[in-house]
């Protein structure tokens, strides 16, 4: 579904990306596990199209989107939820949900998406005239991903989704990650918590300074002393 071919991605003069690949096939959770610094959060905004690859290239379903910016990538079927959830803090709740669907077309169909979505997050439903920066940190994120499940995604991207989250919301939300999965959305993750997302992940790639060092099955890698030592802090 997803290939990412060799991306070299650079600000001004530094080069965060060093030929980054990796793949996310339909029905997968695919997590991506590396240090501060490594390339994550470039990774993902590069696939989404917030920044270009110069080098390498993108491919999404066989099409080549490698130029594509963010607002066309979100109607081939890829969205973000950003690092630190970027909402729209003085909109309601049911204002940011309506952002997510922008690119959409299709009363009916875009009606049903909202029922989807507060079926998977009740809260929201109970908060829907409330102002987004009303909510707690764990409803922010739910609004995060909700907004991003309102264009219908194929491809989710999740960026530090459980960041500062008490323990509680950081199972409630892994737990919708994998109820979205199920429900046909293949996701990319990118979570400080490694050891949970590589229990949640079918794969897993390890990231280190801009290239990808290791790759496998997620349970291979939860299992792998090297993994274990380097970043899962054992
Ligand atoms: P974190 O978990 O801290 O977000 P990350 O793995 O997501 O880390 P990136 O944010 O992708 O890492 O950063 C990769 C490299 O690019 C780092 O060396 C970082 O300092 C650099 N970098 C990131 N954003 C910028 C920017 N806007 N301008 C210049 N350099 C940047």
């Amino acid at each position: 579904m997803l290939k990412v071919d060799n991306i070299h991605t650079y600000y001004g003069n530094i080069h965060a990306l060093k030929g980054v690949s990796l793949e996310v096939n339909a029905g997968e959770i695919v997590t991506l596990v590396g240090s501060n610094g490594a390339g994550k959060t470039t990774t993902v905004k590069t696939i989404a199209g917030l920044l270009t690859a110069a080098e390498g290239g993108v491919f999404f379903n066989g099409e080549d989107i490698t130029e594509l910016a963010a607002d066309k990538t979100v109607r081939k079927g890829i969205a973000l939820v950003p690092e630190g959830r970027q909402i729209f803090p003085f909109m309601t709740v049911q204002e940011n949900l309506d952002m997510g669907a922008y690119s959409r077309t299709g009363d009916a169909d875009i009606k049903y998406s909202y029922q989807e979505v507060f079926t998977l997050f009740p809260k929201l439903w109970e908060r829907r005239k409330q102002q987004a920066g009303t909510l707690s940190g764990g409803e922010q994120q739910m609004l995060a991903m909700g907004r991003a499940l309102m264009a219908k995604p194929k491809l989710l991207l999740l960026d530090e989704p459980s960041l500062g989250l008490a323990p509680i919301l950081v199972e409630t939300i892994f737990t919708l990650i994998q109820e979205i999965n199920r429900q046909g959305t293949s996701v990319l993750l990118i979570e400080q918590n490694a050891r949970m997302a590589l229990l949640i992940a079918h794969r897993g790639y390890i990231l280190e300074t801009g290239k990808i060092v290791l790759a496998d099955q997620a349970d291979k890698l939860l299992n792998s002393d090297e993994v274990r030592k380097a970043y899962l802090g054992e």
